[in-house]
């Protein structure tokens, strides 16, 4: 199980730096799946796991967030995602972070809810006015 998981953030890796290198040339290679699940074909099943408090730049520890955003995790290999808005609800992601582009998820507990606060790296901060993100797939609470 450490082995698979240690796997899938290698391949994320690779996934990462070649959509950075493909964003100067085509546009329409968004439409691509961003990372693949290790656990799941139809890509990762993202669930709600807590509320971000704080988005922070993990090297100047500047505060990137005005709002609160959400904290997501795949049930299948444990991808985690945080976004602007909320895609559980088929509402628009606006900026957001996936896998490898969030260096630190610090965890905190405020009267049972789940508090989160995330070190980012801020030049892989993406936005989109879709409500979902290629390769992931946003589920409601009730439903996981
Ligand atoms: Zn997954």
């Amino acid at each position: 199980m450490t082995l698979k998981k240690g796997l899938g953030k290698s391949i994320l890796a690779v996934t990462f730096a070649l959509g950075l290198t493909a964003t100067s040339g085509l546009s329409s290679t968004a439409l691509a799946a961003e990372s693949s699940c290790a656990t799941y074909s139809d890509g990762h099943h993202m669930y709600l796991k807590g509320v971000v408090t704080s988005v922070l730049d993990a090297n100047t520890g500047k505060k990137l967030n005005n709002t609160q955003w959400a904290y997501y995790k795949c049930s299948g290999d444990g991808e985690i995602a945080v976004a602007e808005g909320s895609p559980e609800f088929k509402a628009q992601v606006g900026r957001y972070y996936t896998g490898a582009s969030i260096t630190k998820v610090v965890q905190g507990n405020l009267k049972g809810v789940n508090v989160v606060t995330v070190y980012v790296k801020s030049s892989q901060e993406r936005t989109t006015t879709s409500t979902t993100i290629p390769g992931y797939k946003f589920y409601q609470p009730s439903q996981g």
